[in-house]
This record gives C-alpha cells, structure tokens and sequence, in this order.
C-alpha cells in the first residue's frame, strides 16, 4: 500500500537518496529539512514530482503533520559540521528524537525509525563492532554531542517503545558516501576526491592507519528501507554498513590511483577522540535479509557514480 512518508533530514546525502527511492516505489514523500547541511539541489530533480514536497523546518520544532510513517535522519553527520554548533547537534538528536516520536504517538503508533550511528560505539574496544557492545565514548569530548545525542536518541527511541508500545526501528549507520556528498562535507571521502580533483594535497589525518569501512548510498538505502518494512518485532538496533576494512591510507592511495592525480598525500593532526578502529559486524542485517549488507556487489558502480560530472554540484 503507498503511504505518505516523512523523511526529516531528507535534503541531505543519505535523505535525498532515500526520498527518491521512495517516490519511486510510489509513496508519497514529505522532506523535512532546515537546510543547515542539506541543500535544494539535492532534492531538485524530485520538487517536480506530484509526490513530493519539502518543508522547510527544523526538527527541534513541533512537528504536526499527517503521515503514515517516518524516517528520522535530520542531523548533520560530518565532524566538521556538527562539531560548529555542537549544542544545536545535541538539541537536534534528542529534542529532534523526542519531536518525531511524539508524532508517531499522536498519529496513532506509526513506525519511526532511527538513523544512528556507528558513533554510538565511540573508539570501540571491541573489533567489528557487533550491537551488542555498548561502546567506548568520551562523554564531555568534542565529539560527544553527536555520538552521546544518538545515544540519548535511541534511549529515547526505546523507552517509546517500552512505555507506549510504539513501533520503532533503529539502525546504526557506518560510514556512508556518495553522489550529493557537498564538496565543503569535511568527512574524509569527500575531502580526498575534492583534493585530488582539485590537485591540492591529500590531508591524512594522524599517520592514516586508522580503519573505517565505506558503504554506498544505494546499498545503506536498501537497508533503511528493508528494515522500515521489517516485521514488527524486528526493532534493531541493526548495523548497516560495508564489512570492507581500510586504513585511511589505503583509501588515500586508491583515491590517487583512481583520479590519476598527482597530489602529494600531507599529514595532519589527529582530531581529538578520532576512533582508532571501526568495522560493522554485520551478521545480524544478513541474518534478517536487510539489503545493505552486500555492498560489493556495487562497487564499481559506485566509482563511476562518484565520478560523474555533476557529483560535487552544491
Ligand atoms: P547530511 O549532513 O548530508 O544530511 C543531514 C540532513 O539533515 C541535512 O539535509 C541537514 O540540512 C538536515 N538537518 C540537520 N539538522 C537539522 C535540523 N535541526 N532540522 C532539520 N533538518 C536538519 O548527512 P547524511 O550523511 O545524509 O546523514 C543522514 C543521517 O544518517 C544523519 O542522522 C546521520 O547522523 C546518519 N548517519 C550518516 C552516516 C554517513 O556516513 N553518511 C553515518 C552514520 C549515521
Ligand atoms: N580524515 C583524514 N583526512 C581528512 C578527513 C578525515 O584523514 O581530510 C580521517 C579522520 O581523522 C578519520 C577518518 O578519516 O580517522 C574518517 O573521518 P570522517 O570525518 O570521514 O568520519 P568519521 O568516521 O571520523 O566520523
């Protein structure tokens, strides 16, 4: 059955994606967004559809609106975005948490679902991560106001769930890139490929063997959506993201390889609490059929995406 979906966040990289998806599938779609990190040319190519329309609102705001369900992914994800104003990162985690919920309640116990984030395991101790570990998180660190207010979110998101027998899905999110990443993004994919394009120099933050693991939009987006349309006593949290591990070297080296740039790879200070190690256990996506959780299988497509001309357009 179509159903009018709310996609808070929905003008940014992953929201943008997940939007058109769902306009496609035949929903109709609501974009919630304050434009902070998001941009209209990301949603441009779907204003023109009958099905869509965006709302320009923050999330920490009340939120009254007709819908059948909501996917909540408004927060800037880039350190060097929700590090500028970090209380207003932390206000939109949980008061945004809190603002979606109370709607799903009023609207009767619609299904919401949580965008988290890999940040909830901090600089894990345990390597992959899988849900059951409870993480590694400086709670008063510069970081904190991300990674604690996706925390506080999904306790918010499961006290609903315990106390009003709301149906919520949460998942946490490894590191995702792709086309509507901005250039001025800050997360490492988007910096790497602007310099090489740009023939300025590779900026390695510490000495690069720090690990992460890169998902492609599509592939993340398959998974949110498997999971919203999940059984109801599937509520996660689930990981979603590439099994894959690279140092930032190595991605270094293959941004390189793949641009045929000749920047000169730099090193620069290690951010504060920057985690050492990051890897999703992904086990449990595989287990209950989600779809990210084959992301291989897209690579190549993801370059040559990544690499299109109108990749970087703001
Ligand atoms: P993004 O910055 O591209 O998109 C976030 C969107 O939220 C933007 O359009 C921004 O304008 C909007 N927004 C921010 N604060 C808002 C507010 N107060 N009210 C309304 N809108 C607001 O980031 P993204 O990569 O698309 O991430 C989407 C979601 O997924 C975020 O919740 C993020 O924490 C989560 N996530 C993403 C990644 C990743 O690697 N991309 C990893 C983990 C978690
Ligand atoms: N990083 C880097 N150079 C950059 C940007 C980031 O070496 O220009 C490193 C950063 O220190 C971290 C990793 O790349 O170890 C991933 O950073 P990003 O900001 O993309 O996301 P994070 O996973 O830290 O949230």
């Amino acid at each position: 059955m179509n159903k009018r979906i709310l996609v808070t966040g929905g003008a940014g990289l992953v929201g943008s994606h997940l939007s058109a998806k769902l306009l496609e599938q035949g929903h109709c779609v609501v974009c919630m967004d304050n434009l902070s990190t998001g941009s209209m040319h990301n949603v441009a190519a779907l204003l023109a559809h009958p099905d869509f329309s965006l709302l320009r609102q923050d999330v920490t705001t009340d939120i009254m609106l007709e819908v059948d369900a909501i996917y909540n992914l408004a927060c800037p994800a880039s350190p060097v975005h929700y590090q500028a104003d970090p209380i207003a990162t932390l206000k939109t985690s949980v008061i945004g948490a809190a603002n979606v919920l109370e709607l799903a309640r009023l609207r009767h116990n619609i299904p919401v679902l949580q965008a988290s984030t890999s940040e909830v395991y901090g600089d894990p101790h345990v390597h992959p991560q899988p849900e059951s570990y409870w993480g590694n998180v400086n709670p008063i660190g510069p970081r904190a106001c991300y990674d604690e207010g996706k925390r506080g979110a999904e306790t918010l998101f499961f006290d609903y769930g315990r106390q009003y027998g709301l149906p919520i899905k949460v998942v946490r999110i490894f590191n995702t890139y792709g086309p509507h990443m901005h250039p001025a993004d800050g997360r490492v994919v988007a910096n790497f490929i602007v310099q090489a394009l740009s023939g300025g120099d590779i900026t390695i933050y510490g000495d690069g063997t720090q690990t992460r693991s890169f998902c492609y939009v599509d592939d993340l987006v398959d998974g949110l959506i498997a999971m919203m349309n999940s059984a109801p006593d599937v509520i996660g949290p689930i990981n979603l993201g590439n099994p894959g591990e690279f140092t930032i070297r190595q991605l270094a080296e293959i941004v390189l390889e793949l641009t045929n740039s000749g920047s000169r790879i730099v090193h620069r200070p290690l951010p504060v609490d920057d985690p050492r190690q990051r890897l999703p256990d992904i086990r449990k996506a595989h287990e209950l059929g989600l779809g990210a959780a084959d992301p291989v299988a897209r690579r190549s497509d993801a370059h040559h995406c990544l690499f299109r001309d109108d990749a970087f357009k703001t």
